[in-house]
């Protein structure tokens, strides 16, 4: 059934059936408490917006197709916006879209350094 990577395949894109399987582990590990945790924090991972946790969607920091896997390391908590835009910004376009939100909610909160050479 499983078989390994086959070498004799030298295209660059992921298998089919790798990323169907992907999927499925990815739809399992959305069960794990785990992951309830993490979404139940409410949290966009990309633009720290404060997000109703349904809202939250499971999202590959590096998208299977470019042979990213379904791990936690690889798993975040995105909102549907940034999900979204992920899908269809080019890498360098996403890129650019984090370090704007970022640097909004940034500057929001202001500079804390202003605080300690206040005296
Ligand atoms: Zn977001």
């Amino acid at each position: 059934m499983c078989h390994k990577n086959q070498d004799a395949f030298f295209i660059p894109s992921v298998a089919e059936e790798t990323i169907r399987k992907e999927k499925e582990k990815a739809r399992a590990l959305r069960k794990t408490r785990w992951w309830q945790r993490r979404v139940a924090v409410g949290v966009c991972h990309y633009c720290h917006r404060i997000v109703d946790p349904e809202d939250l969607t499971m999202d590959h920091v590096v998208p299977l197709i470019r042979g990213g896997r379904s791990t936690r390391g690889n798993t975040v908590p995105a909102c549907k916006t940034c999900n979204n835009r992920k899908k269809y910004l080019l890498p360098v376009e996403w890129d650019d879209y984090l370090h704007h939100t970022l640097r909004e909610s940034t500057s929001d909160r202001n500079t804390p350094d202003g605080e300690l050479e206040g005296h």
